[in-house]
């Protein structure tokens, strides 16, 4: 059987599906290619089979300011079903002592928290966040909207203006120098170096100084989907169908069609053969796409060994446990912090900056780490996530995905694991020992069974390291969505600006792609170097 297109989206999680979306409403005719039953990818929520009406979201929940994307306004994708929830203490750091550093969606706040704890670093918090707060609007969220510009044009246009030159000055130092420099207490030093950790950043490298003050003064916020994470998946698909796209699930791509130097379709697995009259944008990793999809006679030796040298974890993938629950935990804190019952990420396990060498020399020897974990009871802020008088809740913990040499390990040891994270769960929150009804772990490898793209486990679908940021994400040359062959793109989290459910990748793509089309479209941003030439 052949079909024809203008367009094939290989992979249908938020960033395929959000690609295809924009490229329908250019009048565009597309269709994605999925090789699970639904579409979605990372945006998706179990259901329970033991516990009707129960709903687990076994991969994205934390959605950073999706309500401020670009495309959740453009797709309109409220129209479509979708609602965010923001919770007003958005992060609490549970110490030992039973203390809490708390950040609030209201940035006073959570100054006066950081102040309990150091009154110098609550003045240290303003003042980044202050001077960070033009930074951010103006060079890094652009930057993040936009084909990233070459290393050399983008220094030389930084340079020009005092903003850039300090957001360059800053970023030549690592996460953790900027820490150590500029607070001082253990436990506020621990909880910002934890954020840059779920950001997947080696706290050890120059290049990524910024980090922590760009999350100092971000306005974007936790948020989470009413209805679970796949309800934002629904509003997606919704909106592409809408545009006249078609989702194909339960089909994989065998190889990417050739012809004349062109990429003009695909073969499936099941011998179909679909025709692109313009493009095909894959979501998928580098291996995938260019060693598993194309012809190795027709791949260039550069582009091959490039794609096999695309590395993932720089730090570690995430261990999951996820809870059937009588009633939300009860955490001992909240008897001196009554807001902690209205806590939205919950951070356990660590009051310490020094944790975090132990930490690493674990993940680098593929042991378990003495834990720290994060996660929610989503039940407290969206009832329609379990059966009535019901609650879900989860942790995440950063562990290796070779445990003990061997990922093959994890299902011999992940349930094992999963109750050691519940005793330190109950320490906190003591009322867990009787409100468990059920329970069930989720390991790297499962995540990697689950969604191959995230090869090793790796949430972000690539590390991020100085060669694989930016410009050079996935490989140097092929940073602006384009490849080495016409008509083939990328558009998942490989590429610029990385994973996690931003959508970006996707949104700078479907502008390249329209523009090679010659097409245009009243959402596109203007070119960010005349958004850096404007500050
Ligand atoms: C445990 C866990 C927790 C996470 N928590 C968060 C969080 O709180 N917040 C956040 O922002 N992010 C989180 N993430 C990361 C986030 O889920 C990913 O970064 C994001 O989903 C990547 O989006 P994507 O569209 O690029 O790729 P994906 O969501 O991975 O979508 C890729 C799609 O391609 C499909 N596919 C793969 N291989 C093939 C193939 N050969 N043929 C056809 N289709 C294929 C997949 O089935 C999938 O549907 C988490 C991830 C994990 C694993």
């Amino acid at each position: 059987m052949t079909a024809t297109y203008d367009g094939i989206v290989l992979g249908a999680g938020h960033n395929g599906l959000i690609l295809q979306a924009y490229l329908g409403k250019a009048g565009l005719r597309t269709v994605a290619i999925e090789r699970l039953p639904s579409a979605g990818g990372g945006l998706s929520t179990l259901a329970g089979p033991r516990h009707p009406g129960s709903l687990h979201n076994t991969h994205a929940f934390f959605l950073r300011a999706v309500t401020a994307m670009p495309w959740y306004r453009d797709l309109e994708l409220e129209r479509h079903g979708a609602r965010m929830i923001e919770p007003a203490l958005n992060v609490a750091l549970l110490t030992r002592d039973g203390r809490a550093l708390e950040w609030w969606t209201d940035v006073a706040k959570t100054i006066d928290s950081f102040a309990v704890f150091s009154r110098r670093d609550a003045e240290t918090l303003r003042r980044w966040h202050d001077e960070f707060v033009p930074i951010v609007r103006d060079i890094l969220t652009p930057e993040s909207r936009a084909a990233p510009l070459p290393p050399d044009e983008r220094r030389a246009r930084l340079e020009r203006t005092g903003a850039g030159r300090r957001l360059l000055a800053v970023s030549a130092l690592s996460p953790l120098r900027f820490v150590e420099q500029e607070f001082e207490h253990p436990t506020v030093k621990a909880g910002l170096l934890f954020f840059n950790g779920l950001r997947e950043v080696d706290l050890r490298l120059p290049g990524f100084g910024h980090h922590i003050a760009t999350l100092l003064a971000s306005p974007a916020k936790a948020q989470m989907s009413r209805g679970g994470s796949a309800a934002l998946a629904r509003a997606l698909e919704s909106a592409v169908r809408e545009s006249g796209g078609e989702i194909r699930t339960m089909t994989e791509p065998k190889r990417i069609l050739i012809e004349g130097g062109r990429a003009v379709g695909i073969e499936t697995a099941d011998g179909d053969l679909i025709r692109a009259r313009h493009l095909v944008a894959s979501a998928l990793n580098p291996q995938q796409t260019f060693l598993d999809l194309i012809d190795d006679a027709l791949l260039p030796r550069e582009i091959r060994d490039r794609a096999q040298r695309f590395r993932y974890n720089l730090l570690a993938p995430l261990f999951a446990l996820n809870l059937d629950l009588a009633e939300p935990p009860r955490y001992r804190a909240s008897a001196d912090h009554p807001e902690l019952a209205q806590a939205f990420m919950v951070i356990m396990g660590l009051d310490h900056v020094n944790q975090f060498t132990d930490i690493v020399r674990h993940h680098e020897a593929g042991t378990i780490p003495p834990t720290v974990m994060w996660g929610a009871c989503p039940t407290q802020f969206d009832p329609s996530q379990a059966p009535p008088g019901r609650h879900t809740a989860f942790m995440w913990e950063k562990l290796p995905y070779r445990v003990g040499g061997d990922p093959g390990n994890w299902d011999r040891l992940r349930d094992e694991h999963g109750r050691a994270m519940l005793r330190l769960w109950q320490q906190h929150a003591p009322n867990l020992a009787e409100a468990v009804i059920d329970s069930f772990t989720r390991s790297p490898l499962d995540v990697e069974r689950e969604l191959p793209n995230m090869r090793h486990g790796d949430l972000l679908v690539g590390a991020f390291a100085n060669d694989q940021v930016g410009y050079h994400r996935p490989f140097a040359g092929a940073g602006n969505y384009r490849t080495y062959l016409p008509g083939l793109y990328l558009c998942g989290s490989s590429s610029h600006p990385g994973g996690n459910i931003t959508g970006l990748p996707a949104y700078n793509a479907a502008q390249v792609i329209l523009a090679d089309l010659g097409l245009k479209a009243e959402w596109m941003p203007a070119p960010i170097a005349s958004q850096l030439a404007a500050i």
